[in-house]
């Protein structure tokens, strides 16, 4: 899970950006209202956690002009526990939710996760494919119910995986969706990565078509248990 965090205020933000990198969500942050609206049109993030009071673009503002421009990702919005007209008139603007400050980490990713759950039409919140099963609120990955443990960065690469079935995605989507910004890693890293679902998980359990890109097996018969 790929976000984009606007917000001013560098210990909110920092907070926020090492609560949920520990969290396996990849965190993009901006500091104004300006850039958090270029980015959020440019680039393609899961979601927006967004400020209301923000430098050079209310978050409001920031607000009003994507939904107006048509981009539909959840935007979460964050505000003071005491602006009751805020949140209403965050909502009214087309914000998927709202968290209050001050707020614990687990809460926003649950959030979130919620957010992004309601925008794919996803009722379920455990994803399957074959014999694996993610769970994204607990970060269990188990296989055949037994479970397996993985490294952050091969849950995230799992989950955008399987939250995608049978769609290919190429290797410069891939690492768009699960690097930050400045983030060096070795040119590799996403093979080795691969490698190590593969030897975790079975070597069905990540295909990939040669040219075209990655992707998990889509399930014909959906597991009842
Ligand atoms: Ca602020």
């Amino acid at each position: 899970m790929r976000v984009l965090l606007v917000e001013d205020d560098p210990l909110i933000g920092e907070a926020v950006r090492v609560g949920l990198a520990r969290l396996g969500i990849t965190i993009d942050w901006v500091r104004d209202g300006e850039l958090g609206l270029q980015c959020a049109r440019s680039e393609p993030f899961d979601a927006v956690v967004l400020d209301l009071g923000l430098p050079k673009r209310d978050g409001m503002q920031v607000l009003r002009d994507l939904r107006g421009g048509g981009h539909l990702m959840p935007i979460l919005v964050v505000t003071a526990r005491d602006a009751l007209s805020d949140r209403v008139a965050g909502l009214d603007a087309g914000a998927n939710d709202y968290i209050l400050k001050p707020f614990e980490m687990d809460e926003l990713a649950a959030r979130l996760r919620s957010a992004i759950r309601s925008r794919s039409g996803r009722a379920d919140p455990v994803l399957r494919s074959g014999d694996v099963v993610l769970h994204p609120d607990t970060k269990m990955v188990t296989k055949n119910g037994t479970a397996v443990s993985l490294s952050a960065r091969e849950f995230a690469l799992l989950e955008l995986l399987m939250r995608r079935p049978g769609m290919p995605m190429s290797r410069a989507q891939l690492e768009e969706r699960l690097l930050g910004w400045g983030e060096e890693v070795a040119s590799n890293a996403l093979e080795v990565n691969i490698h190590n679902l593969r030897r975790k998980l079975g070597m069905g359990c990540i295909l990939n078509i040669r040219g075209v890109g990655y992707f998990v097996p889509r399930d014909e018969q959906p597991c009842s248990h």
